[in-house]
Order: C-alpha cells, then structure tokens, then sequence
C-alpha cells in the first residue's frame, strides 16, 4: 500500500472501526453537504433510475437484460446468448475485470465512491433515511446509548420497516434480473403458496440486504469485498486518490491567538474523520478502508472557506502530484494493461460481428460406414445439431456445395428443419452420391445451410465410399 508521509504512527495496525478490544465500533458518520456530495446525489438517482428500470424493458416481448444462471438463459442488450456463447460473456467478463484494474491504477476508487451499488444504496439511500429519522450523528448516538422510550421504539421501528422494505424491493429488482420480471410478478398476481420458491428466495434475497444495509455496512467495503482487497496491488503513488495534502497542511494544529508557530493550513479540527463512513483518518495517507466516497472533500473545504484558506486541502490527486507537483504520467503498466483491453475489446467485437442467431454443426454418423444403396449410388449418413439463438421460428434446409452431384435426404420424410424460438435440436441426414461422381474413397464435401431460404453458413465434411 502507498503511503504519504504518516503523522500518526501505528494507523495501521487496527482497522477504524474497530475498538480497542477488537470489538466492532458503530460508525457515526456526520452528515456532509458540499458539491461531491450533490454531484454523487445526482449520479446514484440516474444509476438507481438505470438499476431499477431496466428489468422492466422488454424487447419485443422480451426482457432487455436477463441472467437466469439456473435455466442457462443470458439477454444482455436484448441479445440472447446461450451456452455455444460463452466465450464471449468469458471474453467480456475478462475485459471488465481488466478495464476495472486498469481503471483503478490511474483513477483509485472512484468506481466504489460512485459507482458501486453499496456505496449508492447505503450513502444515498439507507443513511439518508436515518438521518431523517434519527438525526444526525450526535443524535443517532444519544438515542442509541438512550434507555428504550416511547420515542426511540417509534423511531428504530419506523427506521427499520423502512429499511426492510425497501430491500425487499431491491430483493424484487435482483431477482428479476435473474428470472425476468414476469416470473416475479406471478408471486405478487398468483399468491406465494403457488409460487413459495420464488418467494422464498425473495426472504432470503431480503434478508441478506437488509443484514448489509442496516448492520454490516463499511464491513462490506473493508472485509468482504474482493475488488477493495485488490487495491494494495493495484494502486500506486500515481494513480489519482481521495488525499491529504501533507505538503500543505503539516504541521497541522489549532489557530491560536498569539501563537507564533508555523502552522500548516490544517487547523485539526477532526472534520475529516468525523464524516468518514469507514471511521479512518485520511490524514495518515491511503488506507485500504477508504471507499472514496469524497465525504472528506467537502467538509474540509467548508473548513477551509471558513478559515479563508484555499479550498483542496484534501482532494482528488496522486501522492506523487501533492508531493512534487507533477501531473499523472502514462507508466509501463498502464500502457499493458490498456494493450490487454483492447486487443480483448476487438476479439468480442470480431466474435459478436461474426456471431450468428442459428448455429449449425454437421458430423457423419459415429460407427456408421458407407452404404450402397444401389448398384449406382453410395450414401453416408450424417448428424447435425442446430441451435436457434434468437427469438424467432427458422425453417433450415440443406443443399450440397454447387457442381457437386447429389442430393441430401433429411429422415422422417422431411424437406426442412423447423425450429423453434431459443430451440436446440438434432437431426439426421443421408447424402447420396451417384458412383460416377465419386473422386476418392474419402471425398470432401461442402453442406450449404440455408435459413428461411436464406443461404447463411457452409459446413465441410468427409463422404465416405468404396476404394476404387
Ligand atoms: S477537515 Fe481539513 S482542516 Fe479539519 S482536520 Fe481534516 S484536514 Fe484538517
Ligand atoms: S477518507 Fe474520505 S473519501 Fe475516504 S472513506 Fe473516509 S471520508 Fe470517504
């Protein structure tokens, strides 16, 4: 982990929101109001806009996005992708996990400040309705060390059926994410009792929100989570941090009357701590526990205006930029990492461009030789699978490659493969070859494979006959 130099020593070996004996310390975080905070306000409603309403988009009668894990059923865009399509969500999943390290040597965390679902929901919904119910910080205290009251039972009770509903309502969300939204509405149309998995899994979904939005909380961010784990091997002293600047502000100190000592702009007023969600002292430098939730920021500026200082005194720069001033350079690994994306950024777009909404796949029958039918032609009999990716029936018909004599006869006295939406099926195939237009023993064909009459793919294959 990179440091700034550290006034206080030892910060690092107790987490801040822990106590002294090790036990969990309930976090108070003051409630801040400066511009980072209005501008994460405006980007979590367009994000909880997104979150909320895209399972309600359907395209043509289906859902917009979809990731039904259980039943193998993907719609990511609108775009079905089936299992054969793996790869590509793989490629793409890849991708994200690069773009996100990449992302975060040169920027930090501002993913989890602003962006990450955690940070969204518990800052800009569950606190803010606990400070309008409880108050703020030194009110949530005193009611919480209070004796139980009529006030307080009112209070913690409307606090939390607030909290359990709406995550009950995040639960719907999530879960129509992965089953779609139809499947979700049977529970609240139909009744549990036809439907107790489905709202089963709804209590449990339920359940665990609201553990982690009125309890767990920063234990989310500091324990749990694997991408804030990853931070002390990603970031490095250019890579762009919530910081303090310790050029500017040390020594820090109180403004007294007729104290004479060189003071730095940092009056110690212990804003900045008292607003962190995460209960650390930015102070110190970069800490694992940071989220970037840019809290500090704000209140510190206030500080600063107040005082009539220069705003910034804690702001978003790299250790490097406060320590010399110099302006965030393009290092080796942010030249290899951003090389991996794209070249991973053109392989999906080559396999989505290249991708087809039926795919057909031809073997010759496992075990089965040639059969001469008659004293003039051999037939081979072949398989093939086909698959229909998207949401519409496909009749499929089969022609041999032109200039080739013969013809292919599908079993069951059938002229074309009728397919339904989303279906995989298999069926069989004869090709007869007249023995006159028989090269060699094991000749290389090519099968034409139409769609709706529609010519859209050529699958080789081996036709099997006689040695002369
Ligand atoms: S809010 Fe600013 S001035 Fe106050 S202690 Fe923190 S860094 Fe120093
Ligand atoms: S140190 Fe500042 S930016 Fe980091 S979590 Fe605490 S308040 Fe948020």
């Amino acid at each position: 982990m990179v440091t700034q130099e550290s006034p206080k020593e030892g910060f690092r070996e107790q987490l801040g929101v822990l106590d002294k004996k090790g036990g969990r310390q309930w976090m108070y975080p003051k409630q801040v109001n400066g511009f980072f905070y209005k501008a994460r306000t405006v980007f979590g409603i367009f994000l909880l806009v997104i979150l909320f309403g895209m399972p309600l988009i359907k395209v043509n009668g289906h859902p917009f996005m979809l990731f039904n894990i259980l039943e193998r059923k993907f719609i990511v865009f609108g775009i079905p992708f089936f299992p054969q399509d793996f790869f590509i969500l793989a490629l793409s999943l890849i991708s994200f996990i690069v773009f996100i390290a990449l992302f975060t040597v040169v920027f930090g965390r501002l993913f989890c400040g602003w962006a990450c679902p955690q940070t969204v929901f518990m800052e800009m919904v569950f606190r803010r309705i606990e400070y309008w119910i409880e108050g703020d910080a030194n009110a949530q205290k005193k009611l919480n060390e209070s004796p139980w009251t009529t006030e307080k039972v009112i209070k913690k009770t409307a606090k939390h059926t607030i909290f359990f509903s709406i995550s009950f309502l995040i639960a719907h969300t999530f879960l129509s994410y992965l089953i779609g939204v139809d499947e979700v509405k049977k529970v609240i149309t139909e009744g549990i009792v036809e439907n107790w998995k489905t709202f089963l899994v709804l209590i449990l979904f339920t359940g665990a929100f609201y553990a982690v939005f009125a309890f767990m909380r920063e234990i989310v961010c500091i324990v749990a989570c694997p991408y804030g784990r990853m931070q002390s091997v990603l970031l490095d002293s250019n890579s762009i941090v919530v910081a303090y600047d310790t050029v500017r502000g040390e020594p820090r100190g109180k403004i007294k009357k007729g104290d004479e000592t060189p003071k730095g702009d940092c009056v110690d007023c212990k804003l900045c701590v008292q607003v962190c969600p995460t209960g650390i002292d930015i102070r110190n430098g970069t800490q694992l526990e940071c989220i970037n939730c840019t809290a500090c920021i704000d209140v510190c500026d206030d500080v600063m205006v107040k005082i009539g200082k220069p705003k910034k005194l804690i702001r978003y720069d790299s250790v490097n930029g406060i320590k010399s001033g110099k302006k965030l350079k393009l290092s080796a690994r942010i030249i290899g990492y951003s090389t991996v994306l794209v070249l991973l950024l053109v392989i999906i777009g080559i396999a989505l461009f290249t991708r087809t909404d039926v795919q057909a796949n031809v073997m010759r029958t496992p075990g089965m030789m040639y059969q001469q039918i008659d004293a003039n032609t051999v037939a081979n009999l072949y398989n093939i699978s086909l698959v229909n990716k998207s949401f519409d029936s496909k009749e499929i018909t089969l022609k041999l490659e032109d200039g080739q004599v013969g013809k292919i006869k599908l079993l069951g006295n059938q002229n074309s493969i009728k397919l339904k939406p989303q279906e995989i099926t298999k069926a069989t195939f004869f090709i007869e070859i007249p023995n006159k237009s028989i090269s060699e023993s094991h000749m290389k064909l090519k099968i034409k494979v139409f769609k709706n009459g529609e010519f859209f793919t050529d699958i080789k294959t081996t036709f099997l006959a006689p040695a002369e």
